[in-house]
């Protein structure tokens, strides 16, 4: 059986787009008494950008903090929120930040027209009911989270997206001016996550002819951002994100990314950068994609954090490994169906001690 994969309905691409999404909204629209809800990084609340958000009476802008990845409880909590603002549903929700602002957004439309709380639905196609219309706008370029079929959170026991249909973005609108402010370092940590998706999915059981052109495309995108020096680069980096989403949307991830939900789910660290550390000790099983993001890492004069795992708790570092292991088909793409064979406890162990 292929996949029938769900993609993002509208895309507008391109510097100053953002000035269009007063009209995009427009359409929405039911009636002058209905409204909209932006959730919107809080990095912003002082910047210009504030200011050119279209909120119209009686919409309401909701400021949302990522200093922690996604939690279900916030997202709960959120849901909540826009729930008390009316007794109608929103006509739309719309997310402006980075990876974590973008989830955000498409759990609470999700979890405006389902029941429970969002840890129920942490999975693959639990979700029941249509989200809420709603829209993505990224600031921060590499996620994939613009394109995906999922909203990775943290719940009570794991770290694990809701993977649905319906949680892809009904309109995604990428301004390649929106990401300029992003701090270097975070800019770096975020385009590798989409690096790291290439080489995962590239080298992957899973690949097929249509994830490989989405992926050999997006990693030439960032060979140009991060190796090279020409022009356009937030542009490069916008689209190598688009392309390195889509490409595992129809393949998938690998070694690097479940180790690096287990290492954020026990001690808290970002995905970017906690890609980055895993990524690092993984030279075995990708040997190539290693070097050139060394290659990378020192052209941007970027310092891992070292030695994060060794002195922690027992208990900590098993968690660690059964909230990797929950990735199946990560561990299935990287090393085929019989992966539990090669990637016992003891070897992920001693990946992890590596960190
Ligand atoms: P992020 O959204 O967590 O943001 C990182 C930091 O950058 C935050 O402090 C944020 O406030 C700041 N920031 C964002 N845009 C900025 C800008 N333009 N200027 C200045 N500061 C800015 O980072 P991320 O790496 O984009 O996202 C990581 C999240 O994405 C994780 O929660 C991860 O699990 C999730 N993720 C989701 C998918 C998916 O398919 N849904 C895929 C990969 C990762
Ligand atoms: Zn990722």
């Amino acid at each position: 059986m292929f996949r029938n994969f769900k993609m993002v309905s509208y895309v507008v691409f391109g510097r100053g787009c953002f000035n269009q999404l007063n009209d995009i909204l427009a359409e929405k629209r039911k009636s002058e008494a209905s409204h909209m809800v932006f959730l919107v990084d809080d990095v912003f609340l002082k910047s210009p950008l504030k200011d050119r958000v279209p909120v119209k009476d009686p919409d309401t802008l909701m400021w949302v903090n990522v200093d922690h990845e996604p939690k279900t409880e916030y997202v709960d909590r959120l849901t909540q929120n826009v729930k008390k603002i009316s007794d109608e549903l929103p006509d739309g929700i719309v997310g402006i930040g980075g990876g974590s602002t973008l989830d955000i957004a498409k759990a609470v439309s999700l979890m405006l027209t389902n029941p429970g709380s969002s840890s129920d639905y942490q999975g693959w196609d639990l979700i029941k009911n249509p989200a809420v219309y709603h829209v993505g706008i990224p600031t921060l370029s590499g996620t994939g989270a613009e394109v995906s079929r999922t909203t990775v959170l943290s719940g009570p026991e794991k770290k694990l997206g809701i993977n649905s249909d319906y949680t892809v973005f009904d309109q995604i609108l990428l301004d390649p001016e929106l990401i300029e402010t992003a701090p270097p370092d975070q800019r770096f940590y975020t385009g590798m996550d989409c690096y790291i998706h290439c080489v995962e999915s590239l080298s992957g059981t899973y690949l097929n002819a249509f994830s490989q052109a989405y992926g050999e495309r997006a990693i030439e995108l960032c060979r140009a951002v991060f190796l090279g020096s020409g022009p356009d680069r937030d542009d490069k980096l916008m689209m190598a994100s688009y392309c390195g989403g889509m490409s595992i949307a129809y393949s998938q991830v690998g070694i690097c990314h479940a180790l690096s939900y287990g290492l954020s789910f026990v001690l808290g660290i970002h995905h970017g950068i906690g890609n980055c550390i895993v990524f690092d000790t993984l030279e075995d099983y990708y040997s190539e994609g290693v070097n050139e993001f060394r290659q990378m890492m020192e052209k941007h004069k970027i310092q891992l954090p070292r030695n994060l795992v060794a002195g922690i708790k027992d208990d900590q570092l098993e968690k660690m490994v059964d909230v990797a292991l929950i990735l199946e088909p990560l561990w299935e793409n990287a090393l085929g169906t019989d992966w539990k064979r090669t990637m016992t406890r003891d070897r992920i162990k001693e990946l992890y001690l590596k960190m």
